[in-house]
This record gives C-alpha cells, structure tokens and sequence, in this order.
C-alpha cells in the first residue's frame, strides 16, 4: 500500500476530473495527503477530504511564494523548466480562519509552509521577503503547536535558515520536509529534529539523488508526487498523479536493494505514524 503524501488534486490541473483521480488511487488501495498552498485551496483539500473519510486527508497553510504577486516557474538545477508558472496573488495570512481549518480533524498537517528563496524575480526587495516569510512560517509553527499538528514544509535555497528557525522554534510534533532536494548531511540535520524526508519524482530524473537515497534509512523517508507537478520517470512532463508514488517506491527500491513492496510498507507506516492517520482513520 503506497501513500502519496503530499499531492495537490485540489489545484486547477484537476479542475475537470479530481474525483476521477481519486477513485483510481483509492481504489489501488493508496492514501492520500491532499496539499492547500493558500487559504482557499487549503479549504478545497478539507472539502475533498470530508469526501473521502479515512483515504483521503489534508493538509492547510500558506506556500512561500504566495505570499509575493508575481509569477513564478520552477527549473531544476540544469535549468531545464519543471513546473510551468504560476501566478501568486500575494496572500494576507488570517490565522484565526486558518485555525478553523486546521482543527477539522481530516487536517493531519499544517503545510505546505516554509522557506523559498530560488524564486524571486530581479529588483524583488529580497531580504523584505525573506524577513515576511520567516515572520508567516514562524506564525504556523506557533499554529502546529496549538492545534497540536505536525508541519509540511516546502523549502528551496533555504535549509540553513530552516534548519536554524526549527532549532529555535521547535514543531512539538516534527513533520515532513517535502520534496527534500539536499544531500545526505542535511538530510541527517533534519532527521536529527525528529522530521522525515519526502521524496518525489525528482529523484528519478537522473543520479543525483542517489547517494541520499542510499545514506538515507528507509526508516525516515516517506513517498510524495507533488502531482500535477513533477512527474517521475517515464512520465516526466505530463500531469502527475498519486499512483505515480509507484515511481518513486521503484527508484527507492533499485537504489536500496529492495522490493517495491518493502519500500511501499516502510514509507507508509512513516507517514501513517507522522502524520498521525491513524487515529484518523478510526474515528471514522
Ligand atoms: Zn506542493
């Protein structure tokens, strides 16, 4: 059983067909995560989520770059264009509505919050945004911690001042540093604070990411797509979806000497333990 922990089906690219797409993955046995990235996507994935009791969860929060209009795409490191743009409206943060949310108890993490610092366009007032991101993340923590939550946390360009704000402000229950695109070291730091690595399609494009797959323990990765976003392997470029976490399991799986299966049952007692779906589940 393969769990797609952070998945994005409440976005636009599934505008025409979310249901279809859940059913699907549903019905090959998966669970999944479905990611808010601003206040009213975040809503959508709680609506999705009651829908679908015990298969389907959410996580709520405000993504970096949607705290800054403007329009953003995503390249790797060989600049070659991975996530077409998106254009951000510049979000005001209301926690106390974003507390609403987080309560609904279909919520099992706040997220997708962090640090992004690849995407800031040219004459952008850079330390006024990194200042007004650290000052929103910090106010989730505070949020997680309240309501008891685990984080998802998106972060690019940024572990050294992520690293540094988790060991001040600690998250009581940890969470998932998702789409971990850093080395082995890090990684450790990270694992060190009690959190798990989330891996994606990234990881199939290439080599790169095979040392941290291989020094990484099982124990501490859990499986995401990022979908519509970065689809694995053979699938790179077209729409991503949940079932496409078999991609991944598959890297993990050949790099790690093991079976798919192996990786598939680790990863998502990881993630059915992190994010606490558990008692999710029983309660309904
Ligand atoms: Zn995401």
């Amino acid at each position: 059983m393969l769990i797609d922990t952070h998945a994005h089906l409440n976005f636009g690219a599934f505008r025409e067909d979310a249901d279809e797409v859940i059913k699907r993955s549903l019905d090959a046995g998966m669970m999944i995560v479905n990611v808010g990235s601003q206040y009213s996507t975040s809503a959508r994935a709680v609506k999705y989520a009651k829908k679908y009791p015990g298969k389907l969860f959410a996580a709520v929060g405000t993504h970096p770059i949607h705290l800054h209009a403007g329009n953003f795409s995503y390249k790797d490191q060989d600049d070659e264009l991975l996530i077409e743009e998106i254009a951000t409206i510049g979000e005001d943060v209301d926690f106390e509505k974003y507390r609403e949310l987080a309560l609904e108890k279909e919520v099992v993490a706040i997220g997708e919050i962090g640090l992004d610092y690849h995407h800031f366009n040219e004459g952008d007032d850079r330390e006024r945004m990194k200042a007004r991101q650290k000052e929103v993340f910090l106010g989730f923590i505070n949020l997680a911690n309240v309501v008891g939550k685990p984080v998802m946390i998106h972060c690019w360009d940024a572990y050294e001042d992520l690293l540094e704000i988790l060991e001040s402000n600690p998250v009581k229950k940890a969470g998932i540093i998702h789409s971990f695109i850093g080395g082995y070291r890090t990684a450790k730091r990270f694992i060190e604070l009690g959190y798990k690595i989330g891996l994606n399609g990234i990881v199939t494009y290439g080599i790169s990411y095979d040392r941290l797959i291989k020094e990484t323990d099982l124990s501490d990765i859990v499986l995401e797509t990022d979908c519509p976003y970065l689809a694995p392997g053979p699938k790179k470029g077209e729409r991503n979806e949940p079932l496409y976490t078999a991609y991944v399991a598959e890297k993990i799986a050949e790099i790690k000497n093991m079976t798919e299966k192996e990786v598939a049952e680790i990863t998502s007692r990881n993630a059915r333990e992190m994010l606490e779906m558990e008692t999710n589940c029983n309660s309904n």
